[in-house]
């Protein structure tokens, strides 16, 4: 057994591995602990924005199409209307989150990351981490990669937060061969299914809403066109669910500890960025720790949150308001170009000028529309 260690993470999930390779590639001692055996599954939507596949590429994650499926972009789909968009500039990916999960250990153990898989982490002591079993590993660093019901977070007294919204999402797969090369968002009354073709045979299918109750079969009645579609489709996944919440943290770090990924504050599924999130803030991490400043990481934790958030909060009033969902479509239908310059910005196109075009531009169709 490991007796110490630079860098405990508490959590082998997106999040941990990423902060896992960041911080083993600056020179630290890393070790990863996780309650549960790979490759870990988990509800999600399976889709890899470009810029959540430039920051696994920053990692040294490898991922290409053959992995999954390229996704040309996104297509909103409501009541009477449909639109798409590319994505600027290159292609994302979906991806059966085990395959991401596989890829992502294979890249820590390969840069010498320490990997302890059905190790759940009991509790933080002065010296360092409280293993099952009893035994306590010395750290100077302790991060929480625990998800979203974190127990570090709680533990090292970091739960102050504001907590903005919750839905309930379920997610299953369906062989098919995908009918489209984008991602699609079909919009209901209070409740979106997302689909995003993750192999040549496969797709993923995602439905969030604010009712616990709505599983998969029932949710697809809303959105008759998709339900036939699966009607005959072979199902390839048993149904998991999730919560999605919008839910922002006072502080995310405290003494030695900092917290990361979901276990840092969420965004809601509707933005597609947990991922990219996670792995901008593993970067962060890695960087504040090389300086020995956790307030350097909490500052940019802050600043890396502030697109995803805001662009959720944004398609987050789209759910439950027919008419400016009916207008925003229109907006969009009227001139195409607009939601390919606010799929731009979604995936990371910041420089103030396309912000303040984009915007300008979207503000005067919508009033037209
Ligand atoms: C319905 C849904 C759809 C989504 N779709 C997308 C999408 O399409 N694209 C995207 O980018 N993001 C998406 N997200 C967000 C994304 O899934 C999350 O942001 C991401 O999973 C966060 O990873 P994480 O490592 O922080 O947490 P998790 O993946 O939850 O990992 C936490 C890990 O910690 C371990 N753990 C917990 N407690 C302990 C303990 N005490 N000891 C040891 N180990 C412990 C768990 O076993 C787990 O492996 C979606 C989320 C939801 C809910």
């Amino acid at each position: 057994m490991l007796s110490s260690t630079d860098v405990f993470i508490v959590g082998g999930g997106p999040a941990g591995l990423a902060a896992a390779i960041a911080l083993r590639k600056k020179g630290f001692r890393v070790t990863v602990a996780d309650g549960a055996k790979p490759p870990i599954d988990k509800a999600c939507g399976e889709g890899l924005m470009p810029d959540t596949l430039a920051a696994l590429a920053e990692l040294g994650v490898a991922v290409d199409a053959t992995d999954g499926f390229a996704l040309r972009g996104v297509r909103f789909i409501s009541e009477d209307s449909s639109i798409d968009a590319s994505f600027p500039g290159g292609t994302g990916i979906g991806l059966r989150r085990p395959v991401l999960h596989h890829k992502m250990i294979d890249r820590a153990a390969a840069v010498g990351v320490s990997l302890l898989w059905e190790t759940p982490v009991m509790g933080l002591t002065e010296d360092g981490v409280a293993l099952s079993g009893g035994a306590v590993i010395p750290a100077r660093w302790i991060v929480g990669a625990d998800g979203a019901r974190s127990r570090v977070r709680q533990w090292s007294g970091l739960e102050a937060y504001t907590h903005l919204d919750s839905r309930f999402a379920y997610r299953k797969h369906y062989q098919v061969t995908p009918w489209s090369d984008c991602s699609e968002v079909y919009w209901g009354q209070r409740v979106q299914a997302y689909l995003t073709p993750v192999a040549p045979h496969e797709i993923c299918v995602a439905v969030v809403a604010q009712n616990a109750e709505l599983r998969i079969d029932a949710a697809l009645r809303a959105f008759p066109q998709l339900a036939e579609r699966l009607a005959n489709a072979p199902v390839s996944s048993t149904e998991r669910g999730a919560v999605t919440s919008m839910h922002r943290l006072e502080h995310v770090t405290r003494g030695n500890v900092a917290l990361i990924g979901d276990a840092s504050g969420t965004v809601d599924a509707i933005s597609g960025e947990g991922l990219c999130l996670s792995f901008r803030q593993a970067a962060a991490l890695a960087d504040a720790l090389e300086m020995n400043d956790l307030r350097a990481y909490q500052r940019a934790h802050r600043r890396l949150r502030r697109r995803p958030a805001h662009m959720a909060r944004l398609m987050l009033r789209m759910d439950g308001r027919p008419w400016l969902r009916r207008r925003v479509m229109r907006t969009f239908a009227s001139d195409p170009g607009i939601f390919e310059r606010v799929l731009a910005v979604h995936v990371g196109d910041t420089s103030a000028g396309h912000i303040a075009t984009t915007g300008a531009r979207f503000s005067w169709k919508f009033l037209a529309a």
